[in-house]
């Protein structure tokens, strides 16, 4: 009886169903009737709330210090299954942009992952003043934690400094926390922030003695068995190998001639030339710390990675994880050569190689279209402003220990002797807010007719006062940029920016970043796999992008800071 009821109840069900086909598809025909089958055809398909295949995995990819122009100069030195198969498959955004200031590695590498700027996310530069304790701090330090997987101090790390969530932190939050993430990166804030602060682990490597991966008991008590096992093999002292280049010299013509006056080198050998002996080499240079700064640096992150999605089984099952990778060699590597250099290039040959070696290993245990990957960078550099000064482009040095006593003089002229200035640190001027209290002077006075003195002085090309960041909406130039990355409780009183070409201080060779100009700004950033179209475009986008897209793709909420947009043409509907 029961059974010819629950017949009776799906029969009733079937037709009301049909019905209800008949019915819609009547009105369809009857109120669309003029419409194109496509509109049709896309109406149907949008009516899913359900993105149309969610990645199994998100690989998330940060070149430290990859400017747009590397994808370009390099182009021919590519082969065709890494940065040239990102493009061939996937879509890329040639003029996506950083649109805060500093362009540094920390607030970098938080901006990707949270779609957001220093201003909302907190984390303003790798290392920052702070009034409370007068000291400077890194962001990523944490004393609260011990050291995994090292007797060392390199573990005490947590991402607590970053304020709002990461686009995997949405990912945890929606998949119930079964989706992974997983964080690695030489450096531990180019791990820890990307990964955010629900993550399974962040891991990065401990150079010195040890050439080890390491992470925080923020995250875990110990050592997974197969990070265990990965450490156990000692793959860095492989690694200690000769670097030369990995093809003939004579065809690295991208670059400048691999013997000039504008790269750093290393300790113990006198010309900044390949070869070089690493083994030999390791000694003067902090032992396995010299790899950091070769490309197997980037080699040994993508082992790793790799090791990582078989260890955590990452892309095995239907609920999205997220990786996310930096590669922070080629950061290194710039500041110790530069942009110009054969080093450079060959860094890029080979990390080229790398990306392919670790695509094939995602198509084959992850499964080809089964995965997204993004890449793109955590800021640019300029050229080493001695080589451009010798190719008669304006540029050069600016030393902030000669601003700092020109601004302590001006200040003690005029408000009478004092202390007072507190720091100077990441081109921000922090006021000894106390004695402008105590000489009852007012606090947006002083910052203004100091702000207007620091104008005057040489290769400054603007400053504002924190007043001005607080009280005026900049919607374009620099200070549009700077007021997204100021942040009213960590930053400073006076901000000065500098002259297009001009770095700080900094030693003859290699070469820096933090401004808010096009060569720190312009980085790649290359969409392919699961649910990624096809194309590519000049439109300008922006780094706060990429988290909203990511979001839009597997239709989770948007990190919590977010102030991007998904960038649709990317996405397939
Ligand atoms: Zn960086």
């Amino acid at each position: 009886m029961t059974l010819f009821i629950l017949i009776l109840i799906n029969l009733l069900k079937i037709l009301t169903m049909k019905l209800s086909l008949t019915l819609s598809l009547f009105l369809s025909v009857h109120f669309f009737a003029a419409a194109e089958t496509a509109d049709l055809k896309l109406n149907a398909v949008s009516t899913s709330l359900a993105p149309p295949k969610k990645a199994k995995l998100v690989v998330g990819i940060v070149v430290d210090q990859m400017r747009y122009d590397y994808l370009t100069r390099y182009e021919s030195r590519f082969g065709e299954g890494g940065f040239k198969r990102m493009i061939r498959e996937g879509f890329n955004f040639k003029n996506n942009n950083f649109d805060y200031v500093p362009t540094y590695t920390a607030p970098g590498h938080a901006s990707v992952y949270t779609g957001t700027t220093p201003k909302y996310h907190g984390i303003i530069s790798n290392d920052w003043y702070d009034r409370t304790s007068g000291k400077m701090m890194y962001c990523v330090d944490d004393d609260n934690y011990q050291s995994v997987g090292t007797p060392s101090k390199d573990g005490q790390k947590s991402p607590r400094k970053m304020t709002v969530t990461s686009f995997a932190d949405q990912n945890r939050l929606h998949t119930q926390f079964r989706g992974k993430t997983i964080g690695i990166a030489i450096k531990d804030r180019g791990a820890i922030l990307p990964a955010g602060h629900t993550a399974n682990a962040a891991y990065w490597f401990v150079g010195g003695k040890e050439g080890v991966w390491a992470t925080s008991d923020f995250y875990m008590d110990q050592l997974p068995s197969w990070v265990v096992s990965f450490n156990d093999e000692k793959r860095p002292e492989s690694y200690l190998k000769v670097w030369d280049t990995a093809q003939d010299i004579a065809t690295y013509t991208q670059s400048g001639p691999d013997m000039n006056d504008f790269e750093g080198g290393f300790k113990g050998k006198s010309t900044p030339t390949f070869p070089y002996d690493l083994k030999a080499l390791s000694s003067e240079n902090k032992g396995y710390d010299i790899l950091k700064t070769t490309p197997f640096g980037n080699s040994l992150t993508t082992d790793f990675a790799i090791a990582a999605i078989a260890g955590e089984s990452l892309g095995f099952d239907e609920d999205t994880d997220v990786l996310t990778v930096s590669y922070s060699s080629t950061d290194y590597i710039g500041h110790n050569f530069g942009v110009n250099a054969v080093e450079t290039e060959d860094t890029y040959i080979r990390l080229d190689r790398d990306l392919e070696r670790l695509f094939n290993y995602l198509d084959d245990k992850v499964g080809k279209g089964a995965y997204t990957v993004f890449l793109t960078a955590d800021h640019g550099a300029v050229q080493v402003p001695n080589y451009l000064k010798s190719v008669n482009i304006p540029s050069g040095y600016i030393d902030m220990d000669v601003v700092k006593n020109a601004l302590a003089d001006f200040l003690a002229s005029k408000y009478g002797d004092g202390d007072w200035i507190e720091n100077i640190s990441n081109f921000q001027v922090f006021l000894n807010r106390k004695l402008i209290s105590d000489r009852n002077l007012v606090l947006v006075e002083v910052q203004a007719s100091l702000a207007d003195f620091a104008q005057s002085l040489p290769q400054i090309f603007e400053t504002y006062t924190a007043h001005d960041m607080l009280s005026n909406f900049y919607e374009k130039g620099l200070a549009h940029r700077l007021q997204k990355g100021f942040s009213e409780s960590r930053s400073g009183d006076v901000i000065i920016s500098v002259n297009p070409g001009y770095i700080e201080k900094y030693s003859s060779t290699g070469t820096t970043h933090g401004s808010g100009f096009n060569y720190d700004t312009h980085v790649p950033l290359l969409f392919f796999g699961a649910g990624i179209n096809h194309g590519s475009t000049f439109e300008t986008t922006y780094i706060e992008d990429i988290a909203p897209t990511i979001s839009a793709l597997l239709g989770i909420a948007e990190p919590n800071g977010s102030i991007g947009r998904p960038l649709v043409q990317a996405i397939k509907n």
